[in-house]
């Protein structure tokens, strides 16, 4: 049997990989502390639980609109409006998808021809190049700063031309936890407005933002944008929802038809029981993301604490998600009779010889550092943390 070229040359997803290599070594009876997850260790609040059983009851088992059931397009609508002050038409502008993963796939697929090129800024989540590869668009990566991961303005001007038709912004953000200041947001928007280029705002982290209210939204500092962004978003982090498969995404009516013409090719449409769940979660489980911020935020505070504490590493505060991003070059290479050629080998050696599971940087576009995922307790993080100094040591 032969494999297609297009799917032979795409990289397995580095975070499964450290994953599954995590439980291979659990499975074999080490006390292995996995910094790899990427999701909140909480369970999904109970009035999801609730609103699926409901609907299982009342048999809500069959295919659902393409573009998602009207209740939760309208709630989606709805909390756009009370959160971010941003009006979208839930008939014509919202459209609920199997993920913020399959939306990001099936935009691209809708924006991009062979040979089309799309901006993205390094470090970036492991999906974005391979998605853009899938529809043979050229992902066009554009340095961010290396003191805080912030995308730069006049760089990224330089970096497009007449192919490009789309960038991808992600904030807060995967792995660095950065989140992009206004300015940033405006200049990319203004960008993308005299360019005609679309902005993919992947903000799926939005809810999960620390040291300040919240999370600048690229269209309330930029209204003029509008026809010029699509938001995606969803409840996997938001409300620990990751197995429902639930994301959605708001935008100019011409871009959510085709997205939803392709999904109807695709999966005719998400599970519409998830879908009440998600209507469940959206209008009654606020305060549980609330709950979770504050969770994350302690954590947050908690391992900036530990690892400030290493001389051998740097690394900038993270903001926003659940992620730290280190920067372990200068443990790279050293001629003491350890000679580790790059992250990838370093974080297999951790794994190896302190049983401590990290991603390797290169995932994410950038050699040389580590992400550390603090979705786990207290108690992991102390031990993996002493672990992982030892390691350095
Ligand atoms: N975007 C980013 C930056 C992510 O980290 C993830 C999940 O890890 C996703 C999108 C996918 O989210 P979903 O579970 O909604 O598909």
């Amino acid at each position: 049997m032969r494999i297609s070229d297009r799917i032979a040359r795409m990289k397995p997803s580095a975070t499964s990989l450290m994953a599954a290599k995590a439980r291979e070594k659990r499975s074999q009876g080490f006390k292995v502390i996995s910094f790899t997850t990427g999701e909140p260790d909480y369970d999904s609040p109970s009035e999801a639980v609730i609103a699926a059983r409901k609907a299982m009851d009342e048999r809500q088992t069959h295919y659902p609109p393409t573009s998602g059931i009207t209740s939760l397009r309208e709630a989606v609508g709805e909390y756009y409006r009370d959160h971010m002050g941003l009006i979208y038409d839930p008939s014509r502008e919202i459209v609920v998808g199997t993920g913020a993963k399959q939306l990001i796939y099936e935009a691209l697929g809708a924006l991009v021809n062979p040979g089309d090129e799309v901006i993205v800024f390094p470090p970036a989540w492991v999906s974005y190049v391979e998605q853009i590869r899938l529809f043979e668009g050229v992902p066009v990566e554009v340095e961010t700063s290396d003191t805080n991961f912030i995308p730069d303005i006049e760089r990224t001007e330089k970096a497009i031309t007449p192919r490009t038709v789309a960038m991808i912004i992600n904030s807060p953000n995967n792995p660095t936890g950065a989140i992009y200041p206004e300015e940033c947001l405006r200049g990319l928007a203004e960008l993308a407005c005299k360019k005609g280029i679309m902005i993919i705002n992947d903000e799926i982290y939005e809810r999960l933002v620390f040291d300040q209210e919240e999370c600048p939204q690229i269209l309330k500092v930029c209204p003029e944008a509008r026809n010029w962004v699509l938001n995606v978003n969803g409840v996997s982090k938001a409300f620990a929802m990751t197995g429902w498969r639930i994301g959605y995404a708001l935008g100019p009516g011409k871009l959510i038809k085709a997205i939803s013409d392709f999904q109807g090719h695709l999966t005719s449409g998400t599970s519409t029981i998830s879908q009440w769940a998600s209507v469940g979660a959206l209008v009654k489980s606020q305060e549980y993301c609330e709950t979770m911020r504050k969770g994350f935020f302690e954590r947050r505070n908690l391992i900036v604490d530990l690892l400030s504490q290493i001389e051998y590493i740097n690394f900038v505060k993270p903001q926003g998600a659940f992620y730290v991003f280190v920067d372990i070059s200068s443990c790279l290479k050293r001629e003491n009779g350890i000679y580790l050629e790059n992250d990838v080998a370093f974080c297999e050696g951790l794994l190896e010889r302190k049983n401590v599971a990290m991603v390797p940087g290169t995932a994410f576009l950038s050699p040389g550092f580590v992400r550390i995922s603090y979705s786990c307790s207290k108690e992991d993080i102390c031990e993996g943390v002493k672990r992982f100094i030892e390691y350095l040591e």
